[in-house]
């Protein structure tokens, strides 16, 4: 029988494979990366700097390890480059593989800005254990940094980067920091925990170009002022890696859709994580994954589970300024209530019958979260 295929090797890829371990020990499963495929928690990669870790220091199983102890094929550096869904063989940089299901686990790339100047193609972004050691490696020495971008990604390194002795200017076109995630006056809250780190904020101005000059490079910012560092980190958002999926003609809209079972448009393909758009939405955290995971493992072991998503705050990790946050659904009608203190900000999400919707805490009122969270689950 040909195999389950998994691609990818980040916490959705490995979370499914454990899953479907759980129930089925002798399965076969291939799975197939394109990076190495050692296990690591990427939440990590925005929190590892003022730890001084490397990237080798972040992976928590070897691939290989991993592949032993699960019994599946493991095809590390290996890119699958075409779905032949009549035939259900994959092309691989490898050759060809069979597969009897296929789960899509790939991921998102980060977003890339038109920058303009004669180093853009310098600027760096972090969101895999290779671009964390690149990172690393070309930091090491230098002092200022310029992280272009004020959401959670940017904010946690940010944060990271200050605590580990960096100079930091943060520029994004917003007015607040985390302003997709959090109302303005929770958002507020993290400026001056982390500008006493050494974070100075530049809102409402975006970067237009990015120069060498000398060592370093110049920032041209939209108002024409001109900034001088070391370093760039771009932490402008992430887009779901669909185009493998599209051009197999399945049907893709932000992310690749799938129903409540992670079923695409093709019965025997499925997709979790960060690439997948379950049910309308894309969540691109770690909970979202655990429970994908689970239901998956399921369905593919025979019994068909849809993933039910429980409200899942997300922890933003800015020591200076800890925040959670259960985020407003888009389409979702009530207003905000926000109550301040010295210690933090507490903005609850209310329809107009009093249910709570979502939630921001900050500081040390992040505390609070296990409370919402259950208001919000009842
Ligand atoms: P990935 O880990 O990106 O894995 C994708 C895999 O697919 C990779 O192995 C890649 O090589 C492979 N692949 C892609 N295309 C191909 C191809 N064509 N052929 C073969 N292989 C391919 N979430 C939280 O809940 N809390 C946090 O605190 C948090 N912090 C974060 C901090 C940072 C810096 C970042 C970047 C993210 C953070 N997240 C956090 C989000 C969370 O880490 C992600 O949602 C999750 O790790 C995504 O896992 P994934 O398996 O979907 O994708």
């Amino acid at each position: 029988m040909n195999p389950i295929v998994i691609i990818g090797s980040g916490l959705a890829g490995w979370t499914l494979v454990r899953e479907l371990r759980k129930s089925n020990k002798d399965a076969p499963v291939v799975l197939i990366s394109a990076d190495a495929g050692d296990f690591y928690s990427k939440p990590m990669l925005s929190n590892a700097l003022a730890q001084n870790k490397t990237a080798a220091q972040l992976v928590t199983t070897p691939a290989a390890t991993m592949a032993e102890q699960q019994g599946i094929t493991l095809m590390a550096r290996t890119r699958v480059e075409a779905i032949d869904r009549e035939r259900k063989v994959l092309t691989t940089s490898a050759g060809e593989q069979p597969y009897s299901a296929l789960a899509l686990a790939l991921g998102a790339d980060p977003i890339r800005l038109p920058l303009g100047g004669d180093a853009a193609g310098a600027v760096l972004s972090v969101n895999d254990l290779d671009d964390y050691a690149r990172f690393r490696d070309a930091i090491a020495g230098k002092r200022r940094i310029a992280v272009i971008g004020a959401g959670l990604i940017g904010c946690e390194f940010a944060n990271d980067l200050a605590a580990a002795g960096y100079v930091i200017n943060v520029y994004d076109p917003t007015a607040h920091p985390l302003s997709s995630l959090l109302p303005e006056a929770a958002g507020r809250s993290l400026l001056s925990p982390l500008a006493a780190l050494g974070v100075a904020w530049h809102f409402g101005r975006s970067v237009r170009a990015v120069d060498r000059a000398g060592e370093g490079f110049r920032l041209t910012l939209d108002d024409g002022t001109l900034h001088e560092v070391d370093a760039v980190l771009s932490a402008v958002g992430l887009r779901p890696r669909t185009l493998l999926a599209k051009e197999a003609g399945l049907d893709v809209n932000r992310g690749i859709v799938t129903d409540e079972y992670l079923r695409t448009s093709d019965a025997a393909i499925y997709a979790l994580g960060d690439c997948a758009e379950t049910q309308g939405a894309v969540r691109p955290y770690v909970l979202p994954i655990m429970h994908s995971a689970r239901a998956l493992a399921r369905t593919l072991a025979g019994e068909a589970t849809a993933v039910v998503f429980p409200p899942m705050p997300v922890m933003v990790k800015t020591p200076a300024c800890p925040a959670t946050v259960v985020p407003v659904a888009r389409d979702a009608v009530g207003s905000w209530e926000i109550i301040e203190h010295e210690s933090g900000v507490k903005a609850t999400f209310s329809s107009a019958d009093g249910k709570l919707l979502g939630f921001a805490l900050t500081g040390k009122l992040a505390e609070e979260r296990m409370a919402l969270a259950k208001l919000l689950a009842g």
